[in-house]
């Protein structure tokens, strides 16, 4: 007899909006504000509400311009007893300058990030959701472990004006690689989410991403298509991103992807990236729903 399919459970994009909605209602979560506090919180509360074990780690970071950061990075895990897992991931921290402002007088100005973070969590978030609601029969569950973390501290990279400096971003991915929230953690694979949620989003095959972990790329890219979302991923290479992937796969050997509105012939990002209208009417639930259902289908049928 064969084995009966496990139902894929409807990703509501409505409700990966309202959780997007939520962390721009804190403000820019910026490292160091009460935004960002109030908002980590908010996020630590969701996912323990939604039957994950909570984990937060805290650590100090030096960021590019010496100052010290107090990082901290959410972590829910489902079925932590399972040894087979898989890592889902987005950064929750904003830019605390929009350097990509036209106007010199608005590049010390705060990123809202509701696409650049916030878009990301919101999908998860809703994935969370989604898992919690079958804990109570296991049958519904996916087969793996599934770890979502919340990176902090991705958006502090040296801003336009200052030297460049390598590794100046993603300082929450890099502590975790180094440190992992438990000692030996393993995972089968990963998936981040960056910039997520615009209306005319553009997912191309990330170049690290298909260095390093090829045929999950291809399987998200085809599972994509087949759901009938191959206007959101385009199934050509794009151009290499330093994100938390990139950490997650060198330092701490995890083949990690990278789903990001990212296209070199557009002119890279999304229009409105580190600048002030980086906010709601940037957000698109079309595309929440794109992401989040192609992501739930990968990880119900794991
Ligand atoms: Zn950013």
């Amino acid at each position: 007899m064969p084995a009966k399919e496990k139902p894929i459970p409807e990703f509501n994009e409505d409700s990966a909006y309202a959780f997007v909605q939520r962390q721009v209602d804190f403000g820019p979560r910026v490292p160091g504000t009460a935004a960002h506090r109030s908002c980590g919180d908010f996020l630590a509360a969701r996912l323990e509400q939604y039957g994950a074990k909570v984990i937060e780690q805290e650590a100090t970071v030096r960021a590019f311009d010496g100052k010290t950061l107090e990082m901290r990075n959410i972590i829910g895990a489902y079925r932590p007893e399972l040894t087979r897992r898989i890592l889902l991931a987005a950064h929750w921290d904003c830019r605390p300058w929009s350097d990509q402002e036209p106007l010199p007088e608005h590049r010390q100005e705060p990123v809202m990030g509701a696409n650049d973070g916030a878009s990301g969590v919101g999908v998860l978030l809703e994935i969370a959701r989604q898992i919690g609601a079958c804990l109570t029969d296991s049958s519904r569950l996916p087969a793996v472990g599934v770890d979502i973390i919340f990176f902090d501290v991705e958006d502090y990279g040296a801003p336009s004006w200052a030297a460049d400096r390598e590794d100046s971003w993603c300082l929450g991915s890099q502590y975790w690689a180094r440190h992992p929230h438990q000692t030996g953690y393993r995972a089968q694979w990963g998936i981040l989410l960056d910039m997520v949620g615009a209306g005319n989003a553009c997912f191309m095959r990330e170049y690290f991403s298909d260095h390093y972990a090829q045929s999950v790329v291809s399987r998200v890219w085809n599972c994509a298509e087949a759901l009938g979302y191959g206007a959101w991923f385009v199934n050509a290479r794009g151009g290499a991103v330093t994100d938390d992937h990139l950490y997650v796969n060198r330092l701490a050997g995890i083949p990690c992807i990278d789903i990001i509105d990212f296209d070199e012939q557009r002119g890279g990002f999304f229009a409105q990236w580190h600048t002030r209208r980086d906010d709601m009417d940037q957000i698109d639930s079309r595309t929440l729903k794109a992401v989040g259902q192609t992501l739930t289908a990968i990880i119900f049928s794991e």
